[in-house]
């Protein structure tokens, strides 16, 4: 995610969304798991609401989510596979589904019940790993939290808006996606399979006039490609004019792309106060407010590695998704477009810097805990933990060398890839590799310990 001029267009409609469905602030997720945990985690506090049913208590994690969708009717199908465990039940989120069924993969009825926005599935006999398919409608939203009419927004914790879910970050799912009732003449861009882990939020579509058109393609035999919507083809080529070589220098120095061969920028409209971008690998969507900005797109692309490739364990560890690609967005632009770009990058983000810690209510990036915070409804979706975090690596970077960060970060990709994980690895991680105590440095940039002036 990238919230653009300051963070005070796609940030505002982000926040509204937030207070106006409170009722799914808690859904962030609770409870701490280790960083290599692959076991059924903790659930998020299903099991407190009284008014779920007995079976309810569930401890589930999701594998797979095959989605069908028609656009006509707004009804879908969602198969969704279940990782094993020992008790019964299984609960999503589905706060704006309207839900018409639930079976096996077999076709046998599957007891259910729908309660304050969760949906709860029994699963007689307890045989995981399981597929539990949810037929459903669903609504059109309007404040970036779902179906939009002609793209999709699911960030941070809105994907029960859409399908039946789990929005905590830590649970990552793989996809499969059709769409059908695509209006006549227009095109719909989606992936139609997504096949390693990703948080729910990073699944999406888009459906418009689409012109689309090659970039090129990277060493690594990544085909890029840009998209946009009536008159957007000047500002698109604009921002992508170094694409191919930024997402190969991704390739080249922090590891493989995990989500497929064919890649791109698409263009959205998320209204009048839309900005900034959203990280939908593979086919990561811009509002055309930034679609010119190479470093929005720099930016977006780098989510493939961190934040979408590596997942945050909790949203206290945001900056390990926001401030790791806002660096390595102007560090790659600095590598494969020259230092003037990459210096102008700088200055804006202190200027974005300077503009936050002026007016946000929190300047620490990096809060204490997991799963204590709501990003949205507490105000922590600023531009802080993108600009500090990238200033921590900066800083970093002038101590142990820009190429051995580069080493930090190609090895943090290749261990951790479709793993969730915790900032505090990544500082482990600097100091294994490199013999470098960051400790003090994240102190000063990321703790609050003295704001930089
Ligand atoms: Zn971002």
């Amino acid at each position: 995610m990238l919230s653009a001029q300051r963070g005070l267009t796609c940030l505002l409609a982000l926040a509204l969304a937030g207070a106006s469905i409170s009722a799914c602030a808690t859904q962030s997720g609770q409870g701490e798991i280790g960083p290599d945990d692959n076991a059924p985690f903790a659930d998020d506090g299903k099991a407190d609401d009284p008014s779920a049913p007995a079976y309810s208590n569930s401890r589930r994690d999701i594998i797979s989510t095959s989605l069908d969708v028609n656009l006509a009717t707004r009804h879908a199908t969602a198969d969704v596979r279940v990782a094993t465990s020992t008790s019964r039940g299984m609960t999503f989120e589905a706060q704006g589904l309207n839900v018409t069924g639930v079976h096996s993969a077999a076709g046998a009825e599957l007891e259910h019940a729908v309660s304050g926005g969760k949906l709860y599935v029994n699963v007689p006999g307890g045989r995981w790993p399981t597929n539990i398919v949810v037929d459903y409608t669903f609504d059109v939203q309007h404040e970036n939290n779902g179906w939009l009419g002609a793209s999709t927004v699911t960030w941070p914790y809105f994907c029960g808006n859409l399908f039946p879910c789990r929005s905590a970050t830590r649970d990552g799912s793989a996809f499969a996606l059709n769409l059908t009732g695509v209006p006549s003449g227009q095109t719909a861009i989606y992936p139609s399979t997504i096949d390693e882990e990703a948080p729910a939020y990073m699944l999406a579509w888009a459906v418009g006039n689409y012109e689309c058109q090659s970039l090129g393609t990277t060493d690594a035999g990544t085909d890029l490609k840009v998209c946009w919507l009536p008159r957007g083809k000047t500002a698109a080529l604009a921002g992508t004019a170094h694409l191919v070589d930024v997402f190969n220098w991704y390739e080249t120095n922090l590891g493989p792309y995990m989500f497929g061969s064919d890649v791109g920028a698409v263009s959205v409209n998320w209204g009048e106060s839309g900005a900034g971008g959203m990280e939908h690998h593979p086919y990561w969507h811009v509002d055309d407010a930034s679609m010119a900005s190479e470093e929005t797109q720099a930016h977006e692309a780098a989510h493939g590695w961190y934040g979408d490739g590596v997942r945050i364990a909790c949203w206290e560890d945001f900056v390990l998704s926001e401030g790791t690609v806002t660096y390595l967005a102007a560090h790659a632009l600095g590598e494969v477009a020259g230092d003037e770009l990459e210096e102008a990058t700088w200055a804006s983000y202190q200027e974005d810097l300077d503009y936050a810690l002026e007016n946000e209510e929190h300047t620490n990036a990096w809060p204490q805990g997991c799963g204590q915070i709501d990003l949205l409804n507490d105000h922590y979706f600023t531009m802080i933990p993108y600009i500090k975090g990238a200033m921590f690596y900066r800083s970093l970077a002038r101590e142990i060398g820009e190429e051995a960060l580069d080493g930090v970060l190609a090895t943090f990709y290749q261990s951790h890839a479709g793993q969730a994980m915790h900032m505090q690895d990544m500082l482990s991680t600097i100091e294994t590799e490199t013999g470098f105590d960051p400790t003090n440095l994240a102190r000063h940039w990321l703790r609050n310990s003295g704001d930089p002036q």
